[in-house]
């Protein structure tokens, strides 16, 4: 008898809390936020609902608690965008969620990303969708300046107080520079890939964001974007990416 309990019991109670536990911290690193917190409000509660009709007590009432405090996580998680929303209403400008660039923006964005490789300088461009990157932004190095592609060559030129990190891109603007992401932790990719290439698919699993990325060593273009690494072999395929993804 452990807890007052037969210990078939207690093992059961032990592995479900632990399979919770490790489906809770899974999910929540590595899928987008607000779906994953929807399932696995989802899950734990009918897990609640099942544990209770059982009588599998103990871990019935901390499935209780996780229901119950959940919601407070999702606030302080969801802070950003709440935060993002409420700006909105306030200043009641109701400009739409995320920003769409101009034709000349994403000129200047598939410019810029050629000539780089052409220089074989190393490069991060992060373009913001629905998910705000405010947290990221907030920590780099501010900007807010139109998109060129001058300037975007300059800010990625080595030895300069800007070039490492991440730009990120908002609309027709430049965020900011010197952002610094999650590295991804997915091990399917060549394990020689660095830290650039891994920042690049780590922000894009866990925001709906498209990240250019410039190799320094090879001058190859590729794109990040939902988790995936996409080769872009010449300038037409990353227009019509940028095209389809800024529209
Ligand atoms: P390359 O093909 O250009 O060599 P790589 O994927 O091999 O890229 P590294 O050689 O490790 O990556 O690139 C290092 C550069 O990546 C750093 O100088 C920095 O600018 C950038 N970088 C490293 N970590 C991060 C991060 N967490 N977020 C954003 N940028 C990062
Ligand atoms: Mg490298």
């Amino acid at each position: 008898m452990i807890w007052g309990m037969p210990i078939w019991k207690f093992i059961i109670e032990l592995y479900v809390v632990f399979v919770i536990v490790l489906f809770l911290i899974k999910a929540l690193i590595s899928h987008r936020k607000i779906l994953s917190l929807g399932i696995i409000y989802l899950v734990i509660f009918i897990l609640y609902q099942i544990l209770e009709y059982v009588d599998i007590t103990h871990a019935a009432s901390i499935m209780k608690s996780v229901v119950s405090w959940l919601p407070i996580a999702v606030i302080i998680i969801m802070a950003p965008e709440i935060r993002r929303g409420l700006d909105l209403i306030w200043k009641k400008e109701l400009k739409p969620m995320f920003l769409i660039g101009s034709d000349q923006t994403k000129e200047n964005i598939v410019n810029a990303t050629f000539e780089l490789s052409k220089q074989n300088i190393g490069a991060l461009i992060t373009i913001e969708k629905h998910n705000t990157l405010d947290q990221y932004a907030e920590k780099a190095i501010t900007m807010n300046s139109e998109v060129s592609k001058e300037l975007l060559v300059n800010i990625f030129t080595p030895l300069t107080p800007l070039h490492d990190g991440a730009v990120i891109i908002r609309g027709d603007k430049i965020l900011c520079a010197g952002a610094y992401f999650v590295l991804t932790e997915n091990d399917n990719y060549d394990k020689s890939m660095g830290s650039r290439h891994r920042a690049g698919l780590g922000i894009s699993e866990v925001t709906d964001s498209l990240t250019i990325l410039v190799s320094e060593e090879t001058g190859d273009v590729s794109i990040a974007v939902e988790g995936i690494l996409l080769k872009m072999n010449d300038r037409e395929k990353l227009s019509e990416y940028i095209n389809m993804f800024m529209k």
